[in-house]
């Protein structure tokens, strides 16, 4: 398997350890296989024998290993297993689905470190870059920004490996206690936890700048993990086929799946395993009040937003104005024409902020062919579920999958059950949107119990360029 940019996909492909550790490809395209591997009825059904005799690990593997032929077998097996172990997600199953009633079910992602989804992409992440580092013999020095979940899932899967330290950019004072919490408590000198003076748009600005100055990138190795690194995407590929097969008893059978989403990250691994043959219908993506990717389903339109249209909601992770990975779903709505692809993306967005896909034929496609619906939910709409599920069910949802739910629950006349709702991530990390909805908080997991009380480990940091890549260069190299 080879992988290719969306931007110019006729230049000669790359194996899967060549693009692991890159974000954008050069041409400021994404990444993608030449084509995505098809699974047939067999492989579907040896799929489902593994999954229950051998465990998610070893679905993973078997996954993986279409997407992945320069890691050995054994090495690549070594790597699931220590990814998806069920100390780390509290759970042998580590994915899992219950119902909530009218044939909606839940898909619980939540359970690993972090109690966010990312932790599924993340923990394979940190096994394959130290895999690989090793390999090379060489460092890497990961730079990010976060507003929550991301940068907690990061760091809690590089977390004790010896060749990558990194660098996670906050805005001071905006990410929930728990959050900060959950970060701040970390004690390892790899791991350095940055509360910026300003907002998360400036964070991500100064990630930017300092990747910017090239010497100084190569000089630090620096690296990103961000949601348009592939392999992040094809691990979430594995949890699809993981809850299909968790959801239905034969093969014949098919579901539907409803993504709380953000960037399109998430979504984006449904829509390649629905193109690999996994039987989905229907793919239902839900958005908050920054609606600009339920825009552009019932429109054709997509608009990104400035930071002042950029909405600050109580479902934070995602609260985004461009969903950095629709590039990739839009190469394979086009037909995967380059041409067209750079016209939209390097040209269209870039002056006017837009592009409009209302007229062309391709349009008409997101639905029949691709199997798209989207829908939006609100702050009341989040209470609202968030309070109706605990009344109905018992259950505690957190406001991301309430979106979810919210939309699910508005379309379910169109919708093929059982409708799989993704949950992407455990209430206990927005208690104030939970007591705001069912007038007390939930129970925290144990291992949860008192982190707020923990040292805090947190470097003070301007919004100044040069004060970050001083702190980077004056932090010594892991080993
Ligand atoms: C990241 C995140 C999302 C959005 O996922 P995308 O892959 O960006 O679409 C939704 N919910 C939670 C809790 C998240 O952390």
């Amino acid at each position: 398997m080879r992988y290719v940019s969306t931007r110019d996909p006729q230049k000669a492909g790359l194996p899967f350890c060549d693009i692991l550790l890159e974000g954008l490809a050069p041409d400021g395209g994404l990444y993608l296989p030449e084509s995505y591997p098809l699974i047939s009825a067999e492989t579907l059904a040896e799929w489902r024998e593994l999954l229950k005799t051998q465990g998610y690990a070893a679905l993973a593997t078997a996954v993986l290993s279409l997407y992945v032929d320069d890691i050995p077998a054994d090495d690549l097996a070594g790597i699931c297993a220590r990814a998806y172990t069920a100390e780390k997600f509290g759970t042998d199953d580590i994915v899992g689905v219950t119902e909530i009633g009218d044939g909606l079910l839940l898909g619980h992602l939540s359970n690993g470190p972090t109690a966010a989804f990312k932790d599924m992409a993340m923990q394979l992440l940190g096994e394959l870059f130290e895999y690989e580092l090793e390999r090379r013999d060489r460092t890497l020095t990961i730079l990010g920004a976060t507003s929550g979940d991301t940068g907690s899932a990061a760091e809690y899967a590089m977390l004790g490996k010896d060749r990558v330290r990194v660098f996670m950019l906050t805005p001071a004072g905006r990410m929930s206690p728990f959050q900060q919490a959950q970060m701040f408590s970390l004690d390892d000198p790899t791991i350095v936890n940055i509360a910026v003076d300003g907002v998360f748009d400036d964070c991500q600005d100064l990630v930017k700048t300092v990747n910017g100055d090239l010497a100084f990138k190569a000089e630090h190795r620096l690296g990103a993990v961000n949601s348009i690194n592939w392999a992040r995407l094809v691990a979430q590929v594995i949890y699809y086929v993981a809850l299909y097969l968790h959801a239905t008893e034969s093969d014949d059978q098919t579901v539907t799946f409803t993504v709380p989403s953000g960037n399109f990250g998430n979504i984006c691994a449904g829509h390649i395993a629905r193109e690999m043959g996994v039987p989905i219908s229907t793919l239902v993506l839900a958005t908050n009040e920054n609606d600009v990717l339920a825009e552009f389903f019932a429109t054709g339109l997509y608009r990104v937003r400035g930071t002042a249209e950029t909405h600050e909601t109580s479902s934070p992770s995602m609260d985004i104005s461009k969903a950095s990975n629709f590039e990739r779903f839009i190469f394979d709505l086009i037909g995967r024409d380059a041409g067209e692809l750079r016209r939209l993306f390097a040209e269209e967005l870039v002056r006017e902020g837009q592009f409009d896909l209302s007229g062309l034929p391709a349009f008409s496609r997101v639905r029949d062919r691709f199997g798209f619906v989207a829908g939006s939910s609100s702050h009341a709409d989040r209470v609202a579920t968030i309070a109706a599920e605990h009344e109905r069910t018992g259950v505690t949802i957190d406001p991301h999958t309430a979106d979810g739910v919210k939309v699910a629950r508005d379309l379910r006349a169109e919708l093929t059950p059982p409708v799989i709702v993704l949950e992407t991530a455990l209430p206990v990390k927005f208690s104030q949107t939970i007591v705001e909805a069912l007038g007390h908080d939930v129970e925290r997991p144990e291992r949860f119990a008192g982190i707020e009380d923990l040292p805090r480990r947190v470097v003070d940091l301007p919004n100044d360029a040069d004060a970050l890549k001083a702190l980077i260069a004056g932090t010594p190299q892991p080993a």
